[in-house]
């Protein structure tokens, strides 16, 4: 393009009156220009962006709840908490747009939505099906390992090879002012040596400054007030504290096995279906096999793993099906022909057949799990050895667990020479993953106590709860996450401390009824349970 048809197009184009002046400064720098300089280059590619911002172009809000409703309802199976949550937002919204129609800044309602869960739980679909319910576009923009401000407010132009930063790309892809745009993964943002990206994200977010946004790149005021931003984590204490406090918290824990066999009936099945290129009437997957692959073949919190067993499963079905042959049914006892063995076993029966082995309930980043805390004693230099990569708190879980036992062995009926004079070791397996948090506390008090009477722990029981010097079980975080891993791995007896009582209102009534849950105060009574 010559300079003659910038200055057309700008004229032209749909242009706030500020950008406008902007742009035509640039054409007219790009006059004086030779047009093979640098300068040149970068003048037209910065026209190029502006003339390619959707400046004027809104998309029109559907603003009835109801049909929102229908929307996330046909998008997800369950979930009802989180879409009432995301229906109450939308409500809100609604009304304050409403209000302040007009007033600068004041059109979103502040406080940015945050889904937050363990992998696969649908936090990333659920926003998209949010633009559809609003009928609004959609656009993702991924956080993940962002280190460098710049990659949110982009580099100054003077920079060379500059580009706009991922908001201004984010509106220039969904083609709107008004977008859905799901920042992904905030979690997973860390400040480095470039600045620190949160910092620029809460701008973004600041409904007091996101009306005049400045991106470095494109120099002109941006207007996001009207932008929906929403978010999605796998760990909510990585968030960075400021985005934190500016987010409404909304957590999807993971779902219980009949809650997967509905998804997959009704959601992922027919998706991987029609991936294949194949029908209905070609291929069928019988409930028993989807809890059976939910079950023994993948051990998750979400779906994701089960999404690609059905894909599997349906790539084997279309590679043997021919023209004649009879139409595929997948169950139970013929699973096996297109997945192989299980996967998973129950191994908790296993693993605390001898003494010293109890286990633990927790949360990782990829939602609640099971894990064992073993215990040994040896000869040797009298102190603790604790391994499997445990952070502070939970080395001084540890310290307390054993100095807990020292001083109430006797009591406890347990042999006051067992832990004395000895070298005790604390395992936590997997050994290369970090983990910390004081919830394993009463665990560990279990594990030492079966180490010192010799007898094994229940194997049917999984605990979880921080412990005192004095003996007091204490709350902990994450118990619907924690019992919805024990129930999947099978254990049907757990220990929470009491102050969590209330927690268990949040538990599906499959895993309630599943699960004879003990709350207690007082590790003591872990112990006349437990072993
Ligand atoms: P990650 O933290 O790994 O990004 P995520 O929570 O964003 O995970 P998604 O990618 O949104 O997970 O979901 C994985 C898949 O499972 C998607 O195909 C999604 O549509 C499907 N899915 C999850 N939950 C449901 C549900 N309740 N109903 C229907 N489909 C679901
Ligand atoms: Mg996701």
């Amino acid at each position: 393009d010559g300079s003659a048809d910038y200055r057309a197009r700008v004229e032209t184009a749909d242009l706030p009156e500020k950008v406008r002046e902007a742009a035509l400064r640039e054409v007219g720098k790009l006059e004086r220009a030779s047009d093979a300089s640098p300068e040149a280059g970068w003048i037209r590619t910065w026209l190029d962006t502006v003339l390619e911002m959707p400046w004027s172009t809104r998309t029109e809000d559907n603003t009835d709840l109801t049909a929102a409703r229908a929307v996330l309802d046909a998008d997800h199976a369950g979930l009802s908490d989180v879409k009432d949550r995301i229906l109450e937002y939308l409500a809100v919204r609604n009304r304050r747009a409403e209000r302040d129609l007009g007033v600068i800044g004041g059109r979103g309602s502040g406080a940015v939505l945050a889904l937050a869960g363990p992998p696969g739980v649908g936090k990333t679909s659920l926003g998209e099906s949010v633009a559809r319910a609003l009928g609004r576009r959609f656009v993702r923009v991924s956080l993940g390992g962002i280190r460098d401000e710049a990659e949110i407010r982009g580099h100054r132009r003077t920079y060379v090879g500059a580009l706009p930063g991922r908001i201004v790309r984010a509106l220039r892809e969904a083609g709107s002012m008004n977008p859905v745009v799901l920042l992904d993964e905030v979690d997973k943002l860390s400040a480095g040596y470039a600045g620190d990206p949160a910092a620029a994200l809460l701008e973004v977010l600041d409904p007091a400054q996101n009306h005049t946004f400045r991106d470095h790149y494109l120099e002109v005021d941006l207007d996001l007030s009207d932008v929906l931003f929403l978010a999605t984590a796998n760990v909510v204490e990585a968030i960075p504290g400021p985005l934190l406090d500016r987010m409404e918290l909304v957590t999807l824990d993971g779902y219980t096995e009949d809650e997967k066999v509905a998804i997959a009936r009704d959601h992922l099945l027919p998706r991987q279906r029609e991936r294949a290129g194949l029908t209905a009437d070609e291929v069928d997957v019988d409930p028993s096999a989807l809890g059976r692959i939910a079950g023994e073949y993948t051990r998750e919190a979400g779906v994701r793993q089960l999404e690609r067993a059905l894909a599997k499963i349906m790539r084997k079905v279309a590679v043997a099906l021919t023209d004649d042959a009879a139409p595929v049914r997948v169950d139970a006892e013929n699973l096996v022909r297109y997945l192989g063995r299980p996967k998973h076993t129950p191994e908790s029966a296993e693993r605390t057949a001898v003494p010293g082995v109890a286990t633990g309930l927790a949360v990782t980043g990829a939602g609640g799990d099971v894990l064992f805390i073993e215990a040994t004693s040896m000869e040797g230099d009298p102190g603790l050895t604790l391994t499997g990569q445990l952070g502070d708190v939970m080395k001084e879980s540890a310290h307390i667990a054993l100095s807990y036992l020292r001083a109430n062995g006797r009591r406890l009926g347990l042999d006051p020479n067992a832990l004395a004079g000895r070298r005790i070791h604390l395992h936590v397996p997997a050994g290369a993953v970090p983990k910390d948090g004081p919830s394993a506390g009463i665990t560990m008090v279990t594990a030492l106590a079966s180490l010192a009477s010799g007898r094994p722990v229940r194997p049917e029981f999984g605990m979880t709860g921080e412990v005192t010097l004095s003996g007091r079980v204490l709350p902990i975080g994450g118990v619907k996450q924690k019992l919805l891993a024990a129930h999947r791995a099978g254990l049907t007896e757990v220990i929470i401390p009491a102050r969590n009582e209330p927690d268990l209102d949040d538990l599906p009534t499959e895993v309630r009824e599943a699960l004879t849950v003990h709350t207690l105060a007082d590790v003591a009574d872990v112990l006349a349970l437990a072993l």
